[in-house]
């Protein structure tokens, strides 16, 4: 047997902050191309790791040396191109996290698990019959918007933002940008993300209703963490392989690995779920568009309600700003069909009666649909039967022991529950504190409305005399596989009247008999402290105004148009005002020219340390040190980058742990990644000073989302 005699670098996880470098070297016995997957010793466990591009890596090895071997080489796969290891190396040099980790977590589970011998024989299964037919797609007609689009995303380099109405048929615009690549190229890929999974089913079931014909069975793929780990192996091997042609997915498909990748739709780009919010917080979306310039795709956002950062991006050019930003923006205003967007009409409940969930002119409205056959959606963006139990006889409240949190009373199971930590109880029959057994419910969520819901609509009767159908749709609701699927089938079907709901029924369905749609208790993100309260409401509200009276035809022979109700305390608030008027455009000017004045983003960058410890002092302790290293060291940057002092975060303590964070902010991105990466070393140093014992973990937020 000869001596391994080959140096090779590897990336693989090390538990985070041990001190070992981002790569690993291996001996091996024969040279490995980069990105080759190979499994390799590490203390006493073998791990799945890739072989990664060193300047010295395919040198000799020292004499003497006593490199451990590479354990195995995943022949059956092809070596990772040059293209998906420049993007997990950006990521983690962006998101300030290790190599190894944004590299695995890149590859599906399945892949660390698997020996080659059993890989070999996974690969050897046959997949679904891929290869292209002779069929021609048969497409329905481009409405004038659409095709204007369509055209320039073909002409043009981009990136692009389809800013389009709901309805405007932006879906479809994907769908042909989409056919137009794969069929002017035989090796090409596109990858289509959307931002939750629920959305996934009906948007796969148009993607393959469309493509498979001409392209095979197997040419749509998903990804998404929904699946089982052999799915998503299947998913991701067709991908790698280049069989599959369009991958579907949420955000963790913008590290899927396709070296025909030409084309990246970003869908409700917007939408918060395309950030990661644990381990390495990346934004999907921003990833997206680095990769897309990378890797020489074009990139398509789209939404009827862009970020800000990306509707700045997308600016045009004017006089004092001659060069505008960086994006193209598209314009798509009509609903498909001429149909109208929701008439919006707002209730200001300071003239109801004090305890009314339902104001008389919603329940009214409500109750007229139904007797016509109509379908109507109520949102309340809170689950549970009420959010506190409280006893009127001493002030007790349904705390929860472990998290600065109430207990959120559940009435079906009769629980209290902690939706932070999980802490659940039965509901007491007394005051745990005084015993008196005078203890309710304050507030409302779903659970309740649907109660309330259910009383009030008791005698009203559809258009066959049956009584009106009021069903459910939130995360308690949906927690069985399939059931969410389930649930929205029996709305497509009309066999629901009524809809309750949180925001996971507000977002992208294409129902097609809803004609009233209403968030009946909106007010609570307006005066929130994060900055971007405002701008997620009106998009959440806009959003699910854009699923009542989808279908024109339906809605001119109903012959009533479709609404968007309110309920507010503030009903002249401005986010009330634009969502009247659909008036992205001004809502998003007055939301902009208030950021420039406070220089936020996306006029400014931002970053977060957040640090975990028992006790505040030792979080913010530590949060307080490592910026007095910083600024003693004078880091790179630091001249252009404010660092604010550690404040506990909104909600200070989960599961006993307390949480601090600090806020950094600059006008320039380089210099905020400039100090950013050079303080990473001086946390892991103060982390290990004996003062900071307590800590339990610290980590970086980039482009945070939620302050
Ligand atoms: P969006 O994604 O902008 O909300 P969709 O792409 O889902 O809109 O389109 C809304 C509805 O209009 C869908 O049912 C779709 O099939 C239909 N549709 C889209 N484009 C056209 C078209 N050119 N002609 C007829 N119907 C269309
Ligand atoms: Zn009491
Ligand atoms: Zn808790």
């Amino acid at each position: 047997m000869p001596a391994p005699s080959t140096l090779v670098q590897v990336a693989l996880h090390t538990p985070s902050h041990s001190g070992v470098g981002d790569l690993l070297s291996y001996a091996s016995e024969r040279p490995l191309a980069p990105g080759t997957l190979v499994r390799v010793p590490l203390g006493t466990r073998e791990v799945l790791g890739v072989v990664w591009d060193a300047d010295e890596a395919t040198g000799e090895l020292p004499d003497g040396a006593t490199l451990r071997a590479v354990a195995g080489v995943l022949d059956g796969v092809a070596p990772l191109d040059l293209p998906w290891r420049r993007l997990v190396a950006f990521a983690a040099r962006y998101y300030q996290r290790a190599l190894g980790e944004i590299a695995m977590a890149a590859l599906p589970p399945q892949l660390r698990d698997l020996r080659p011998e059993q890989l070999a024989r996974r690969l050897c299964r046959p997949g679904k019959a891929a290869g292209e037919t002779a069929d021609a797609i048969q497409n329905i007609a481009l409405t004038a918007e659409q095709e204007s689009a369509r055209s320039r995303i073909s002409a043009e380099k981009g990136p692009f933002l389809l800013f389009g109405s709901t309805g405007s048929g932006k879906t479809e615009v994907y769908l042909r940008c989409v056919q137009e690549m794969l069929e002017a190229d035989p090796t090409a890929q596109a990858l289509v993300m959307v931002p939750e999974i629920n959305l996934t089913p009906q948007l796969e079931e148009r993607f393959v209703g469309r493509f498979a014909p001409r392209f095979g069975a197997g040419a749509v793929v998903s990804l998404h963490s929904g699946m089982t780990n052999p799915q998503r192996l299947k998913s991701w091997l067709a991908a790698h392989s280049g069989n599959a042609r369009i991958v579907l997915g949420t955000r963790m498909a913008v590290f899927a690995s396709l070296p025909g990748l030409q084309l990246i739709v970003v869908d409700e780009e917007h939408d918060p779920s395309y950030k990661q919010q644990e381990g390495a917080r990346y934004s999907a979306r921003d990833l997206a568009i680095w990769r897309g310039r990378e890797q020489g795709a074009k990139v398509l956002l789209g939404s009827a309600t862009p970020s800000l950062e990306s509707w700045h991006a997308s600016r045009p050019p004017t006089p004092e700003d001659p060069e505008g930003g960086r994006y193209v923006r598209l314009h798509m205003p009509s609903r498909i069909g001429a149909g109208a967007l929701a008439r919006v009409r707002r209730v200001d409940m300071n003239q109801q009666p004090r305890r009314a969930v339902f104001s008389a002119p919603l329940l009214q409205a409500i109750t007229e649909r139904v007797a016509r056959g109509e379908q109507s959606m109520i949102l309340l963006n809170r689950r549970g039967y009420a959010p506190v139990l409280h006893c009127v006889d001493c002030g007790w409240k349904s705390d929860c022991p472990h998290c600065s949190a109430h207990q959120v009373f559940h009435k079906t199971d009769r629980t209290l529950r902690c939706h932070h930590c999980g802490y659940t109880l039965r509901v007491p029959r007394h005051c745990p504190t005084c015993g008196s057994p005078d203890i309710h419910p304050m507030g409302r969520g779903t659970e309740q409305l649907e109660e309330q819901l259910s009383a009030l609509l008791s005698e009203v009767l559809r258009p066959d005399r049956t009584p009106a159908r009021i069903a459910r749709i939130d995360a308690d609701t949906t927690k069985a596989k399939g059931a969410l699927e389930a649930q929205l089938a029996q709305v497509h079907a009309g066999e629901v009247d009524v809809l309750v709901g949180t925001q996971m029924i507000a977002k992208g369905h294409d129902f097609r008999r809803i004609t009233l749609v209403a968030a009946v208790q909106p007010d609570g993100a307006l005066f929130s402290s994060d900055f971007r309260a405002s701008e997620r409401l009106f998009a959440l509200l806009m959003q699910a105004a854009g699923r009542a009276g989808r279908d024109a035809a339906y809605m001119a022979a109903q012959g009533t148009p479709c609404e968007m109700w309110v309920q507010s305390f503030h009903p002249k608030h401005a986010v009330f005002e634009a969502l009247r008027t659909h008036d992205y455009e001004a809502f998003a000017a007055q939301q902009l020219k208030e950021r420039e004045e406070a220089a936020m983003p996306p006029f400014s960058y931002q970053a977060l340390v957040r640090a975990d410890a028992r006790t505040q002092d030792v979080a913010q302790g530590f949060l307080t040190a490592a910026t007095a290293a910083a600024q003693a060291a004078g880091l790179p940057g630091l001249d252009v980058v404010t660092l604010f002092p550690p404040v506990p975060l909104t909600i200070q303590r989960v599961a006993n742990v307390e949480r601090a964070q600090m806020l950094m902010e600059s006008s320039s991105r380089t210099a905020l990644q400039r100090f950013l990466a050079a303080w990473q070393p001086m946390l892991q140093t103060t982390r290990s000073q004996p003062e900071h014992k307590g800590l339990i973990r610290w980590l970086v937020d980039v482009d945070p989302l939620a302050i």
